[in-house]
């Protein structure tokens, strides 16, 4: 790794520079903390992410269950018009059966 204080060059392993004395085991140790750090940011990121495509899914599913129950209600109703129709019809056939006989 490279000294972060001179820039010299220091074998891994050893805690200190051998031409400042700077401490690089500790630098290093921040280091690992910032990464630590910024994969918690991008789990954080992604979590956001995560929640807002579930609002969406829920949001996509919660419309699509709503628009089929109103298509279930109105082929409900349709088909209720329908065979009162048809009643009508037949009681009509019969009324009509009735008056040539
Ligand atoms: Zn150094």
């Amino acid at each position: 790794m490279v000294c972060t204080k001179c820039g010299h060059e220091v074998p891994d392993g050893e805690a200190y520079c051998q031409f400042c004395g700077f401490n690089v085991s500790d630098s290093s140790g921040n280091e690992e903390k910032a990464k630590t750090n910024s994969s918690k940011d991008k789990l954080i990121v992604i979590a956001i992410i995560a929640v807002f495509f579930i609002i969406i899914g829920i949001y996509f599913i919660q419309d699509a269950v709503e628009k089929k129950r109103r298509d279930e209600e109105i082929s409900k109703a349709t088909q209720q018009v329908l065979e009162e129709t048809k009643e009508i019809v037949e009681d009509f056939e019969k009324d009509a059966d009735e008056i040539t006989k």
